[in-house]
């Protein structure tokens, strides 16, 4: 990657602005861009852009992502969305000569009762989790595309499927965001009015993996460097723990000290998600934040960007 034109898809997401964070510890030069002046979704501005532009380096890290409930309810803007920016980054890298590029998938893709740690090679091995399946079907596409450009060209492109991730830059929205930012800002609010109830999703019994985002971006970029292959690779810590540990570990972080129930209207999603990172581990990456440490860190950056 040294002196190489690099550009991060999707710098304004939570996942691209830890690339540009971590990038910015490289001798690189780095490309962004903003949605207002080409909108990923729009292919002839991404073709113009990168006949420009030319990188040499691309890291697709653009998205539309949100949690369960929106994953569950924007199921038409989930997939014709990713499908169509992976489509146009990918044959764009492709058609500009982009040296590498690299596609972020999502845990997701594997089959809802795939078993657990799920390895690489479990994906469409079964039908999905019906909650996020527009999404995981775009990403099945994208990280397909980036197989075959491989195989017919030769190209060094390469798939990584990172596990549920948070930290700084997350989506806070109340309804539409992941659990760790949801619950960061249940507690909260619930803690700062004197509230003495913060209800949680589901049954508080599905398991989920934790990345801070800060080393997943330290990942993708030791993956960069150093991986070229045909076969996905996890990026995850190997561990998981209950929605109730979790939503208990958030509340003590955030100083809440009230009752925690929990709604069983709400859909639990896929029972268990821990990924496999035996190839990661051998790849010669592991994570470093522990989850206390990264709900410590989440809790301070959902304090300084909500002001
Ligand atoms: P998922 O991993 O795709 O299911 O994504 P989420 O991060 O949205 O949800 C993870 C788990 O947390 C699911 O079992 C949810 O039901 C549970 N959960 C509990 N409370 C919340 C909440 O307030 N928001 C979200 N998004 N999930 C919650």
């Amino acid at each position: 990657m040294k002196g190489k034109t690099v550009f991060v898809a999707g710098h304004r997401g939570m996942v691209g602005g830890a690339l540009v964070r971590r990038l910015e510890q490289e001798d690189v030069r780095l490309l962004t861009i903003g949605r207002s002046e080409v909108d990923l979704c729009d292919q002839a501005a991404v073709f113009g852009w990168f006949a420009k532009q030319r990188p040499q380096v691309v890291f697709l890290a653009a998205a539309k992502v949100g949690g369960i409930v929106a994953n569950n309810t924007l199921r038409a803007e989930f997939i014709y969305d990713n499908l169509i920016i992976a489509a146009n980054v990918i044959h764009a890298a492709h058609v500009n000569g982009a040296e590498k590029l690299m596609f972020l998938g999502s845990s997701c893709i594997y089959p809802k009762l795939a078993p657990q740690p799920l390895r690489e090679d479990s994906m469409l091995t079964g039908p999905l989790e019906p909650t996020n399946e527009p999404y995981a079907i775009a990403k099945i596409a994208g990280i397909k595309m980036v197989e075959a450009y491989r195989s017919q060209y030769g190209s060094d492109f390469i798939n990584v499927m990172p596990t549920n991730l948070y930290g700084r830059g997350d989506n806070y929205h109340p309804e539409y965001s992941h659990v760790v930012a949801a619950l960061i800002r249940r507690f909260h609010e619930a803690k700062v009015a004197g509230v003495g109830n913060v209800v949680v999703w589901g049954t508080g019994t599905p398991r989920r993996e934790f990345l801070y985002v800060d080393d997943m971006a330290d990942a993708c970029v030791h993956l960069m460097k150093s991986y070229s292959g045909d076969e996905l690779v996890n990026i995850g810590t190997g561990e998981d723990i209950t929605i109730a540990e979790f939503a208990r570990a958030v509340a003590a972080t955030v100083g809440y000290t009230g009752q925690i129930s929990f709604d069983a209207s709400k859909p639990d999603g896929t029972p268990r998600k821990l990924l496999d990172v035996s190839r990661l581990t051998k790849l010669g990456w592991r994570a470093r934040t522990t989850l206390e440490d990264g709900i410590r860190l989440a809790y301070q950056a959902y304090l300084s960007e909500s002001k």
